[in-house]
């Protein structure tokens, strides 16, 4: 019988692919979903390298931008064909699992911020965002929500 699929935020997996250099490996994560076959996704690790400065969603002229923190690079284009390329090779799957509060990966957690870089609501990172509109029918999980319904 074939697996049913998984993406998950390749953070979670143990991989070294955040800004900082390290890893958020979470067992519970691993374990939730031993039998299935686990598709790894990071936008920004590919484009940014490993360890990179941190990038943030800023709200501007209302709308929600991916910046560099340091540089003040707008890299939202560069995020948003990266993340459609990944989705256009990866099309079979049954479920997403995201790390949460992250610029790209959060759903609902990640702080929006204004210019001033102060948080003006949570909401969802730039992957976040794209998978809920390409897969509205998925199930699309934060990783601390995963546990109730797996
Ligand atoms: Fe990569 Fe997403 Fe993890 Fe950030 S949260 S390191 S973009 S997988």
């Amino acid at each position: 019988m074939n697996k049913k699929k998984v993406i998950i935020s390749a953070c979670l997996l143990g991989h070294v692919c955040r800004y900082d250099g390290k890893t958020k490996k979470t067992t519970e994560v691993l374990d939730a979903f031993k039998d299935y076959e686990i598709i790894p996704f990071c936008p920004e690790a590919p484009l940014f390298g490993t360890p990179r400065q941190r990038i943030s969603v800023v709200e501007v002229d209302g709308k929600n931008k991916i910046i560099t923190d340091e540089t003040k690079e707008d890299v939202t284009k560069l995020l948003e064909d990266e993340i459609n390329s990944f989705i256009d090779k990866n099309k079979d799957f049954d479920k997403i699992v995201l790390k949460s509060k992250s610029p790209s990966c959060g759903v609902q957690t990640t702080p929006i911020l204004n210019d001033k870089k102060e948080i003006i609501y949570y909401g969802n990172g730039i992957a976040g965002e794209i998978f809920l509109k390409r897969y509205p029918n998925i199930n699309i999980y934060d990783e601390h929500k995963i546990f109730k319904i797996v």
